[in-house]
């Protein structure tokens, strides 16, 4: 058949996590952690599919996970929504960009994406009839420049999708960069989907910034979020998405007929997790940063350049002192005769992105961020 998307090939998580296999290389390259979440999640997924929490949920989310989310949104964030009408679960982050994306850009219309940004966004913007226009950030500090951002808009603009921290500079937005959004866009129609899957994973000294603190923002915006990041769960594939009631009822009605509901002994579980273990959220930034020091640490001898990580499970390396390869063939060849998958930056542009950095994954265990910084050190 005529491909809908000629351009797009299979992800390079798929790609990357397959080579690393096939070589038997140490896996920094997908997001996700080499150890397992809470006992106490797993215990309570057990306990529901024991006793009888094996149908249908609604198809909006189990009430329980939504009064959760609304409870922790308000502890956060300083607001409580709606758990009816503001709270949608979703199959992961992913489903939930996809619905959002899918409920608000109709055909022709024009949708702001940061260069470089998460891979979701941009095949939905398509397939939904939208042209995406990017804005560069440029290493190492990957800053919005403001002026820049202005000059993109326009009468067809209709959406902005932003991530903070972000995947994969993992640099954070500050209060300031929501203060310069709502002054460009405020006179617009424009809505917009702030991607926060590593809201609770975040070292930067103000802490996360969400847009839903923003009181203005937060009636244009569909924040998205996902356990997969906050209970080392990626594999459980539950997310959620918190908008005004009239934003939910058009995400809704995608999210119906995308998946119609998300797994129940699943949502149960990570409903009495956060009621019952709300420190593990809260020790999330500590312990990550730990992770971090200790990669940052083990990689000190090596000639890979480090960038700053303000957030995100993701270290940014710039390894130009060893290599002139481009970053995709760097990266295939570390998994191949190095022994260390790690993802290349460019995959996340659209523009030609001219410098040699990689992204490693320090969600892992002391032993495997050893095993990977001694072959890296030998470079
Ligand atoms: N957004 C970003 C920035 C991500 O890094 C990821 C996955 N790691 C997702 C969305 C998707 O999250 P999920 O696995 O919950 O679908
Ligand atoms: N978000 C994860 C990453 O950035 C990967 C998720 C996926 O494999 N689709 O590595």
């Amino acid at each position: 058949p005529q491909s809908k998307l000629p351009a797009l090939g299979t992800t390079i998580f798929t790609q990357m996590s397959a080579l690393a296999q096939q070589h038997q290389a140490i896996n920094l390259s997908q997001g996700f952690p080499d150890f397992d979440g809470p006992d106490y999640l797993k215990a309570r997924l057990a306990h529901h599919v024991a006793h009888g929490a094996n149908q249908y949920a609604p198809m909006t989310g189990a009430l329980p996970l939504r009064a959760a989310i609304a409870d922790k949104t308000e502890r956060l964030y300083g607001w409580r929504p709606d758990p009816d009408l503001e709270v949608t679960v979703t199959a992961g982050a992913t489903e939930a960009l996809f619905a959002a994306i899918s409920a608000l850009v109709r055909s022709g219309d024009e949708v702001i994406c940061f260069d470089p940004s998460y891979d979701s966004y941009a095949p939905a913007v398509t397939l939904a009839g939208g042209v995406t226009r990017r804005i560069a950030l440029t290493p190492p500090a990957f800053r919005v420049d403001w002026t820049a951002f202005g000059a993109q808009l326009n009468d067809r603009t209709r959406l902005v999708i932003l991530n903070t921290p972000h995947n994969p500079s993992a640099t954070v937005w500050q209060d300031e960069d929501f203060v310069q959004l709502w002054q460009a866009i405020a006179e617009r129609e424009i809505y917009v989907l702030s991607d926060e899957v590593y809201e609770h994973i975040c070292f930067a000294a103000g802490g996360h910034a969400s847009v839903l603190t923003h009181p203005e923002l937060r009636q244009r915006a569909i924040a998205v979020s996902s356990f997969g990041k906050t209970y080392h769960m990626t594999g459980w594939k539950v997310g959620y998405c918190v908008a005004p009631a009239a934003l939910s009822a058009e995400v809704r009605k995608i999210h119906q007929y995308l998946t119609f509901s998300v797994n129940t002994p699943a949502q149960l579980a990570l409903a009495d997790m956060l009621r019952d273990e709300p420190g593990h959220w809260q020790q999330l930034p500590d312990f990550y940063r730990g992770r971090r020091d200790h990669l940052v640490q083990a990689l000190a001898p090596s000639r890979l350049e480090l960038l700053p990580c303000e957030g995100t499970y993701f270290l940014l390396a710039d390894y130009s002192a060893i290599s002139d390869m481009e970053d995709v063939a760097f990266c295939r060849w570390l998994t191949v005769n190095v022994g260390v998958a790690a993802i290349p930056l460019s995959v996340f542009c659209a523009e030609p992105f001219p410098h040699k950095l990689i992204r490693l994954c320090f969600a892992k265990q002391d032993v495997t961020l050893d095993a990977a910084a001694e072959r890296l050190c030998q470079l």
